[in-house]
């Protein structure tokens, strides 16, 4: 694919130092899925890979798929698709605001077209899958099984060997299936790990195995910090501390709710002294440009 120019792969992987993984006697990695591009979020290049491959192979027109005003998504997908030349239209949840926000803007500036859809319509509309009209539908956050194939490469490109655990973000749980498969599929000896960032008790682990039929995988999800989008001081401190340690910019969303996760299982013992741990960064850091500009860091 001739978008391949255009992003950083192999992502690299970055080895941490800070206070809290020195005091634990962690080795910490980042796989740098943030450096892939700077618009194109890390995980959204690596389920939006597969679901380009089947574009290509089959007789489609357009994309058209669905996202918050927030999206990391619907943003990946518009830059993307210009990359491409693939025409997309984004369905964006809620009633059109007067002043869109930076990310639709960013949306716009690559070609997508967009258009809102009321709360109740968009629930109804995101279930569309497959093929109308040679419109390619792709679920909100590129969710779904063509969605996990380019997630294998995370692992494919990357020496785990020497990995006790590999931890990753979950918001629909696509990433993850994606890791666990390919994990399994090549007898990795790393346990793979979720840290689930919505409300909801073990909804990433039911939907693992009913919908993935993946099993062996440890989610937590007591460390969503209030919900989707939600934040807490201690998050944002944390945050805050992280980045000035280490100069990698964390997103309040997706990958500080990773890594606040980590520190806290170091604490509670969970993760023991001596282990290596590989925490992916799934990028997400037009987060900021959106309802977190609202934060007070
Ligand atoms: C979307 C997103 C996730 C969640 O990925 P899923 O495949 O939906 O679980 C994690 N991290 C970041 C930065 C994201 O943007």
């Amino acid at each position: 694919m001739d978008i391949l120019s255009h992003l950083t792969i192999p992502s690299p992987v970055t080895l941490l130092k800070t206070p809290w993984t020195e005091a634990a006697g962690i080795e910490l990695y980042l796989k740098r899925d943030d450096l892939i591009h700077p618009i194109i979020s890390g995980n959204k290049w690596r389920k939006l890979s597969g679901i380009f491959d089947h574009y290509a192979k089959s007789d489609y027109d357009s994309i058209t798929t669905f996202g918050g005003a927030y999206s990391n998504h619907l943003v990946a997908t518009a830059a993307s698709c210009a990359i491409l030349q693939v025409p997309c239209t984004g369905i964006v949840r809620g009633e059109e605001p007067k002043n869109e926000n930076s990310v639709l803007k960013i949306c716009r500036l690559y070609g997508m077209e967009l258009e809102y859809v009321s709360r109740e319509a968009y629930k109804e509309s995101n279930r569309t899958e497959g093929v109308i009209q040679r419109v390619l539908y792709i679920a909100e956050g590129g969710a779904g099984k063509l969605g996990t194939i380019g997630c294998h490469d995370i692992l494919r490109e990357t020496d785990t060997s020497s990995i006790d655990k590999i931890f990753v973000a979950c918001g629909t749980g696509t990433t993850i299936s994606g890791l666990a498969t390919y994990a399994r599929e090549f007898a990795l000896t790393s346990e793979v790990c979720g840290v689930q960032v919505l409300k909801g008790d073990g909804y990433i682990a039911a939907d693992l195995e009913q919908e993935y039929g993946v099993e062996g995988v440890t989610v937590y999800d007591e460390y969503h910090c209030g919900g989707y989008a939600k934040t807490n001081e201690e998050l944002i401190q944390f945050i805050k501390k992280f980045t000035r340690e280490t100069g990698v910019l964390l997103d309040p969303i997706y990958t500080g709710k990773m890594m606040l996760a980590i520190h806290k299982l170091c604490l509670n013992g969970s993760i023991k002294k001596g282990e290596r741990i590989m925490a992916v960064h799934t990028g997400g850091l037009t987060g900021w440009f959106g309802k977190s500009a609202e934060l007070n860091v």
